[in-house]
């Protein structure tokens, strides 16, 4: 099964992510998570990224789509994926249809997370990321266990660079002006599954699941 993840900054894509990894066995593909990495590792790709990301633009799109093309590859992506955070703009998106055509692939489904603007900045601002395997908690609606440590891998957790609130206005721009076009475009491929992304996470995994096997 071949998804994408699409939705705003705070929706739950990577929660989300995280339980269908779990679930179907398939590799989540953040295109987020190899971007911090990077960052943290100074490569040349993360010196090129980070001035963006620190400001809540988006990388420019030649950068991701060379981590997708890359990533696709590895033979853990061949039974299926979930790309999280991948496609941003069309013209990703474009580069992504070409890139699977290539390989025989299609996309099965579009998950479209849809959740309100006030509750997106209540979830970035208390968001904690693990440094070790990039699982997000929040402070208030999904604490770890131990304070400070990762359940899955007890690596330590941190407050995110760009999630501060006047760095997340410029993400709900980013995402609005470059992204939410997407919506669109896989509606009219018939790929769009809108999922309401308000509640709890566990009935939002049910949504999920019902929408995919339904
Ligand atoms: P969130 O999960 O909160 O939406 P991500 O971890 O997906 O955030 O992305 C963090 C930052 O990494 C983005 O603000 C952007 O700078 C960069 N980034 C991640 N994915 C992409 C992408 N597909 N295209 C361009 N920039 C990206
Ligand atoms: P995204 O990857 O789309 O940016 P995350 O999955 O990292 O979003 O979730 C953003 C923040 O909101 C995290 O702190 C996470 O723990 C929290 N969160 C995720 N799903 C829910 C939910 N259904 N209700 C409340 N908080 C949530
Ligand atoms: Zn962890």
């Amino acid at each position: 099964m071949n998804l994408i993840l699409l939705g705003p900054p705070g929706a739950g894509k990577g929660t989300q992510a995280k339980f269908l990894v779990d679930k179907y066995k398939i590799p989540q593909i953040s295109t987020g998570d190899i971007l911090r990495h990077a960052v943290k590792e100074r490569s040349e790709l993360g010196l090129r990224a980070q001035a963006f990301m620190d400001a809540g633009a988006l990388v420019p799109d030649d950068l991701v789509v060379s981590i997708i093309r890359d990533r696709l590859t590895w033979p853990d992506a061949s039974a299926g994926f979930i790309l999280d955070g991948f496609p941003r703009t069309v013209a990703q998106a474009d580069a992504l249809a070409v890139m699977l055509t290539a390989s025989g692939k299609d996309i099965d489904h579009v998950l479209s997370i849809v959740v309100a603007e006030d509750e997106l900045v209540e979830r970035v601002v208390g968001r904690l990321t693990c440094k070790g395997c990039g699982r997000g908690y929040h402070r208030k609606f999904d604490p770890p266990k131990n304070d400070a440590v990762c359940d899955a891998c007890s690596a330590e957790l941190y407050q995110r660079e760009d999630d501060r609130e006047e760095t997340m206005r410029s993400r709900l721009q980013a995402y609005a002006a470059q992204t939410a076009p997407l919506v669109e475009y896989y509606a009219a491929k018939g790929l769009l599954r809108t999922v309401n992304g308000i509640g709890s996470i566990q009935n939002i995994q049910a949504s999920i699941v019902s929408v995919l096997e339904g």
